[in-house]
C-alpha cells in the first residue's frame, strides 16, 4: 500500500514558499467559534470519558431527529453509529460487509482512500469508468455489465469527489433496481450532501427496498468545517449496524468525546454560518469555472456539488502527472493529477476551491500563463 498521490503532491508543494495549493480537499474556514466554545464547556463539564461505542447518546438522538425530518427517511437511534470521521465509517463498513475475494464495485473516478478501505478485509475494488459526456454519472447498463458472482457491494459517492457529479433521482431508481435484482449491498458515501448547487441531493437509501441493504456514510468535516474534530456517522439496517458496531468498537472504542460534543453543538446551531460557507463555495466554483472556460485547451465539468472541479487537460498534456508537476514547478500552483482517482481520471486534474476568491483568481492567472 502506498501513500496517496494527493499526499505526494502536498509534500512537493510544501517545498515551495509561494505556492497556491488547490490540492487540498479541506474547507479553509475555521470551525465556527460557537461550536468550539460549546465543546470546551462540555469538556470542562466532564465530557472527557469514553462515550458508548455507538457514540454520544444526545448526538445520536439529534441526528435521528435531523434525518427523520427529511422526506422518505425514518432513521431510529438504534440504526446510527458515530464514527471517527467519514473515513472511520467507510473503513468499518467495508470490514463489516466484505470478505476476502469479494468485489466492491466503485464508479471511477473515485476518492483514493476507497482502495485501502476495500483492501483491508481482502476485498477487490472493481472500478466502473464514468464519462465526462454523461456527467460522470454511473450508467445503469455499465453497472449491470460489471456485476459478477463475486460482487458484494456497490460503493456510491454523490456528490462525488473529484468530479462534483450529483446522481439524479432517476439514475438512483435504476441503480437501486439493479442492486436489488442482484442482491447486492450499497455503501453510500454522502459526506458532501449539503454542498449541492444545482439539482437536489437524493439518497439511494430512500428507494424502495434499499433501507434493508444500504449503509449511509455522513460526516461533519465538510459541511460544518470540522475536519480536525474527526466525527462522522453511519446508519443502516439493524442487521448490519449491530455487526458494524463491533467493528467500530474494536477499531476505535469510540470517537473523541469532545469531538462528538462539538458535532452536537453544530447540529443545534442556527444554520446561517453553514449556508454562508456553501454560498462561498458556489461563488468560488463559478469564478474558477468561468476563468477555466476562457483558457484554450481545457474542458471543464461544472460540478453540481462538492467543492472540486475536474478539468480535462488532454488537449495540453495526455499525462496529467506531468501537467501537475510542471504547473507546480513553473507557476507554483498545486493541483491533483486525475489518475490519483483511478485510471479513467488520467488526462484530468482536480482543482479544490478551498481558498478565498482573490487567491483563486491569482492561481487562475498563473495557470493561464502556464497554458498560454
Ligand atoms: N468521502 C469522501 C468522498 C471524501 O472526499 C472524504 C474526505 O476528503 C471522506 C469521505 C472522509 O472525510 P472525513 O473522514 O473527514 O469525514
Amino acid at each position: 500500500m502506498g501513500f496517496s498521490v494527493i499526499r505526494e503532491m502536498g509534500l512537493r508543494a510544501a517545498a515551495y514558499d509561494n505556492v497556491i495549493d488547490l490540492g487540498i480537499g479541506e474547507p479553509d474556514f475555521d470551525t465556527p467559534s460557537e461550536i468550539s466554545r460549546q465543546a470546551l464547556l462540555d469538556a470542562f463539564d466532564g465530557h472527557t470519558h469514553y462515550t458508548p461505542s455507538k457514540g454520544d447518546t444526545e448526538l445520536i438522538s439529534e441526528i435521528s431527529v435531523l434525518h427523520s425530518r427529511q422526506a422518505g427517511l425514518l432513521v431510529s437511534p438504534s440504526q446510527i453509529v458515530i464514527t471517527h470521521g467519514g473515513m472511520g465509517a467507510l473503513a468499518c463498513a467495508m470490514q463489516t460487509l466484505v470478505e476476502a475475494g469479494q468485489d466492491v464495485l466503485v464508479p471511477e473516478p473515485f476518492f483514493p482512500a476507497y482502495r485501502a478501505h476495500v483492501g483491508y478485509p481482502g476485498g477487490r475494488l472493481t472500478p466502473i469508468a464514468t464519462r465526462f459526456e454523461e456527467g460522470f454519472a454511473l450508467q445503469p447498463d455499465a453497472l449491470e455489465r460489471a456485476i459478477t458472482p463475486t460482487s458484494k457491494v456497490l460503493l456510491l459517492n454523490s456528490p462525488n469527489n473529484p468530479t462534483g457529479c450529483v446522481l439524479s433521482g432517476s439514475v438512483l431508481d435504476e441503480l437501486a433496481e439493479i442492486v436489488r435484482s442482484h442482491d447486492l449491498l450499497v455503501v453510500s458515501d454522502e459526506v458532501y450532501d449539503r454542498l449541492v448547487y444545482s439539482g437536489q441531493f437524493e439518497s439511494i437509501y430512500t428507494r424502495p427496498g434499499m433501507a434493508e441493504r444500504t449503509v449511509v456514510v455522513k460526516s461533519f468535516s465538510k459541511t460544518y468545517a470540522m475536519t480536525g474534530w474527526r466525527v462522522g456517522y453511519a446508519w443502516g439496517p439493524t442487521w448490519i449496524m449491530e455487526e458494524m458496531l463491533k467493528v467500530v468498537n474494536y477499531n476505535t472504542a469510540c470517537p473523541s468525546s469532545v469531538g462528538q460534543r462539538a458535532a452536537l453543538a453544530a447540529l443545534r446551531m442556527e444554520p446561517g454560518p453553514f449556508n454562508a460557507m456553501r454560498t462561498a463555495f458556489r461563488r468560488r466554483i463559478d469564478l474558477v469555472c468561468r476563468r477555466l472556460e476562457q483558457m484554450p485547451g481545457l474542458k471543464v465539468f461544472r460540478p453540481q456539488g462538492s467543492f472540486y472541479i475536474f478539468v480535462d487537460v488532454r488537449a495540453i498534456a495526455e499525462d496529467s502527472r506531468a501537467f501537475a508537476l510542471d504547473l507546480l514547478d513553473q507557476q507554483q500552483v498545486a493541483v491533483v493529477p486525475g489518475y490519483a482517482f483511478g485510471a479513467s481520471g488520467q488526462g484530468y486534474v482536480r482543482i479544490a476551491c478551498t481558498l478565498k476568491r482573490k487567491l483563486l483568481n491569482k492561481a487562475m492567472d498563473r495557470l493561464e500563463s502556464f497554458i498560454c
